[in-house]
């Protein structure tokens, strides 16, 4: 199936303009607008779905488990609201799933590396893992035609 054709799409609900970022702002991305006009969208925000608050501690993750710059443990919550986040797209049928690039829930290609210090390492967010183990074609903005 060609990108194009997907009628369902899972959203990082940030890139939608919903003000879910850590920081209280939104990630709103135009050419994702676009490409979503006309389809079915299925917003998810997996770091409020599992019970964060916004705005929040910014969380990285570290060794394999997620912490937030206040040194607490976030992880189960991490992991609650990305298998949230999978089930609401799973049962609304999503083909295919744009990511807010950079996450520690949503990036699919890089995140940060755990220390707090904005340097960047290959690997994918919590949600972006379970997604791509689940099947669901992800993609970042990048990745979308220039509609
Ligand atoms: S968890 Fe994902 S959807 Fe929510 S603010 Fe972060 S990048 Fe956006």
């Amino acid at each position: 199936m060609s990108i194009r054709d997907a009628k369902v799409i899972g959203v990082s609900a940030c890139l939608l303009g919903a003000r879910c970022k850590y920081s209280g702002g939104s990630n709103r991305n135009e050419r994702v607008l676009r490409f979503c006009g006309g389809k079915r969208v299925i917003p998810v925000c997996p770091e409020v779905m599992g019970g964060l608050p916004t705005p929040r501690i910014p969380s990285e993750i570290a060794g394999g488990t997620v912490m937030n710059r206040a040194g607490e443990n976030v992880d189960d919550a991490f992991r609650r609201g990305a298998r949230a986040a999978l089930d609401e797209l799973l049962k609304g049928g999503a083909e295919l799933v744009i990511l807010q690039p950079r996450s520690p829930s949503c990036g699919l290609r890089q995140i940060y590396d755990g220390s707090f210090s904005g340097r960047l390492i290959p690997g994918a967010g919590v949600f972006a893992a379970l997604a791509q183990e689940a099947g669901l074609r992800c993609l970042e903005p990048e990745d979308l035609p220039d509609l």
